[in-house]
């Protein structure tokens, strides 16, 4: 994780860490607040669990709906805070849904420190499974 802090990711992170509070994380306690800059805009999230514990929902899913519900599909920067010390990385599902709308994305990440990680989403997530892979696809089985 070797890209320079910039204040634009100074500014995103604090977006990210504003709305962490809000977090509903009654099972596990580890709260975290998500921010995506997409089309000049911020869009927030936070983690919000669940009884059943795999219909929870990472707070970077939630930030990446609110910004697609809300028209924008290229996200150009997503920010990350979490209740760690070390900064919280996003999880492999998370990697692979923002993928979907730009494997470069610029990823800011936070924990209960001021110790901040940027890097990119492809660092991340290598050789992501993306759109064009379905396009290569003639839509005819191969048997
Ligand atoms: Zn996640």
């Amino acid at each position: 994780m070797s890209e320079g802090i910039t204040q634009p990711d100074l500014a995103l992170l604090a977006f990210a860490r504003e709305i962490r509070p809000k977090a509903y994380a009654p099972y596990s306690d580890f709260r975290v607040g998500a921010a995506i800059f997409a089309g000049g805009e911020i869009f927030q999230g936070v983690n919000v669990e669940n009884a059943a514990f795999g219909s929870t929902i990472c707070a970077e899913r939630g930030a990446a709906m609110a910004a697609v519900a809300a028209g924008f599909r290229e996200f150009d920067a997503i920010a990350v805070v979490g209740d760690s010390d070390a900064p919280t990385v996003p999880c492999g599902a998370c990697r692979q849904f923002l993928a979907e709308f730009n494997p470069e994305m610029r990823v800011i990440m936070g924990g209960c420190t001021d110790a901040v990680e940027v890097t990119t989403l492809d660092r991340l997530l290598p050789d992501a499974f993306v759109r064009g892979y379905l396009d290569q696809h003639d839509g005819e089985d191969d048997e």
